[in-house]
């Protein structure tokens, strides 16, 4: 029966596709595609880690008092036979095999389906089991993290079916695409390498990092689908419209054809798009447009030059430290990334931001069990790194000597204090002490803040006497001016990138940029959001960085504006009390 689940459209698109789940589980797992030859050793994994648990179950059976509770017995007894059950150990060898799923992965899945039929059950007895089950696959889990784990490797990419193929067979190698509860922006990384062609997550809002990274994918995604993953099922036909939002179960071949036909259009406007490639963005009237890329790793560089960025705007730099489970990377290894960057922009200037952790993006996969009360408004960003000044400089020494090769900015993300302010610039300072003290050579950079929070815009003229350039992080901004979660789908209808208050920050900084002759740029999702392009421009903004995915798109509407026109126009927006009235006119 075809239903449609509602969420939040945050990359744009349609996917068809066989839906692939992620079991949520209380044990951390990663979820990975093996390689074939992997097979058998993933296989072992799994089968040492349950033989393990038996044993452990086994003993405590034995060494159980006589006079135990007999209710205790008979539980360890379900917990063996739930083990020993075929259902358990022939579903995940399926999915390893036929998959190639990582050993954690097809437990939690196979977990996921069997617990679906506890859930079917009439019986009330039976039906509670499923907690039985449940307590034993993450038995196996945790005696699995206790032993070696293959490190993921780079995922292969089947080749994208066409519609037409889609609907003429119906084997193994059809798209996925990928529902779960929720996944963590370094999940998000990993699966970014992997086959999917689209992703529908139950939490998470517009802006959060899980769906900047989807939308830095450049696959349609949606969020906040609330229940997707308990409606959708393994292996069911979903159709992702990451334009509307909407994911669309089990579709009869009338609603097929027609996306699939939405799906060409979709193909063919993107070629036409491509033809602006090489397209100077400069407004009928003559400004001519910076538009940068945002990246989340070194190799991103190469699509965003293939876009036409003419720079990367905002290197978010902290994904080069996430799911590493606190191994940080050192200076040395951040030095050859930030390079990397640098020699995929080819002598085009990279802006990188220093590491931004902290609320929702943690450092390890785990998703949003950041133990803080408030993690948004606790340590992170540059707090984190102003309270870790060793792990901060490393990052900075890393920055300098890349500088050396090419043309560095450095952002600093979420300041708020003057005191702030001062104790950066002095790390940078003892950063750049530490090099000469070294003998090592570094390079000049330019210094930047990022504008994020309502204090940092409204004391703009401090930040202008620090900073040679700044950046509005509208992602940040929007959320902290109106105390909205970016992350939480139950107040995303609130998060208003044109909110008045939002919208006269914005203007303020900009203005104030223009006065004093430094560069502001837009890096937050507004950027590349082509119902933004118009209103920013009439604003005064000169420097749009997003998705490259978006730039084309953004850079049309930039060719088609003039802003003679649109500054009296933007003007009578900023000072309207319906700001999204007048820009829908
Ligand atoms: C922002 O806040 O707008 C921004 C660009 O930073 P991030 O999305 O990484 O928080
Ligand atoms: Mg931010």
């Amino acid at each position: 029966m075809t239903f449609a689940v509602h969420g939040l459209a945050v990359a744009r698109g349609i996917a068809i596709g066989r839906a692939v789940l992620v079991a949520s589980s209380r044990v951390d797992v990663a979820h990975y595609f093996i390689q074939p030859e992997q097979i058998p050793a993933e296989i072992e994994r799994v089968r040492q880690g349950r033989n393990a648990v038996v044993e452990e179950l086994q003993r405590l059976q034995t060494d159980m008092p006589a006079d135990a509770p007999h209710e205790l017995t008979a539980l360890l007894d379900v917990h063996l036979m739930l083990l020993q059950d075929e259902a358990l150990t022939g579903g995940v060898k399926h999915w390893i095999t036929e998959r190639l799923y990582n050993a954690e992965w097809a437990l939690t899945t196979q977990l996921e389906v069997i617990a679906r039929q506890f859930d079917e059950m009439e019986d009330e007895y039976l039906r509670e089991r499923k907690a039985d089950l449940e307590q034993v696959v993450e038995r196996i889990l945790r005696y699995m993290k206790g032993v070696a784990s293959p490190v993921a490797p780079p995922a292969s990419s089947p080749r994208r079916k066409t519609q037409q193929d889609l609907l003429l067979d119906d084997t193994v190698d059809v798209p996925l695409v990928l529902v779960a509860h929720d996944l963590s922006p370094a999940d998000m990384l990993q699966f970014k390498q992997s086959v999917f062609a689209g992703f529908v997550t139950d939490v998470g809002g517009k802006t959060s990092h899980t769906a900047i990274v989807a939308r830095s994918m450049d696959i349609p995604a949606v969020v906040g689908a609330r229940a997707a993953s308990q409606l959708v099922r393994q292996d069911d036909w979903v159709i992702i419209d990451g334009d509307a939002g909407v994911i669309i179960v089990d579709p009869s071949p009338i609603i097929l054809a027609e996306y699939g036909f939405r799906q060409r259009q979709t193909e063919l406007e993107r070629e036409r798009l491509s033809r602006l490639r090489h397209t100077p963005a400069v407004t009928i009237d003559g400004h001519r447009i910076e538009l940068l890329a945002n990246i989340e790793q070194p190799g991103d560089a190469v699509g965003a030059v293939r876009a036409g960025a003419v720079g990367v705007g905002l290197f978010r730099s902290e994904f080069l430290f996430m799911g590493r489970t606190g191994n940080l990377p050192g200076e040395d290894e951040q030095y050859r990334a930030y390079r990397e960057a640098l020699d995929g922009m080819q002598g085009l200037p990279v802006t990188i931001r220093t590491i931004d952790v902290g609320a929702d993006k943690p450092l390890d996969n785990k998703v949003h069990k950041d133990t803080h009360l408030n993690p948004a408004l606790g340590l992170r960003a540059i707090r984190w790194s102003l309270a870790d000044p060793a792990m901060f400089r490393t990052q900075l020494r890393a920055v300098l000597r890349a500088a050396a090769h090419g043309k560095v900015n450095l952002l600093f993300p979420m300041l708020a204090h003057t005191n702030e302010i001062h104790q950066t610039l002095a790390q940078v300072d003892l950063a750049r002490a530490e090099l000469d003290a070294r003998g090592e050579p570094y390079g000049p950079i330019q210094l930047g803040a990022m504008i994020e929070v309502p204090a940092a815009a409204l004391m703009v003229r401090t930040f202008l006497r620090y900073f040679d350039f700044l950046s509005i992080g509208t992602n940040d901004l929007i959320q902290y001016t109106l105390a909205i979660d970016r992350a939480d789908e139950a107040v995303a209808h609130l998060y208003d990138p044109v909110h008045p208050a939002v919208l006269r920050l914005v203007a303020d900084v900009i203005a104030e940029g223009e006065r004093q002759g430094k560069s502001v740029c837009v890096c937050g999702e507004t950027a590349g959001d082509v119902s933004m392009t118009r209103l920013l421009l009439g604003l005064g903004l000169r420097s749009f960085s997003m998705h490259p995915a978006q730039i084309l798109a953004v850079k049309q509407e930039i060719l088609r504006a003039d802003t003679r026109k649109l500054v009296p126009w933007a003007l009578q927006v900023l000072d309207g009390e319906e700001p999204a009235a007048l820009l829908a006119s």
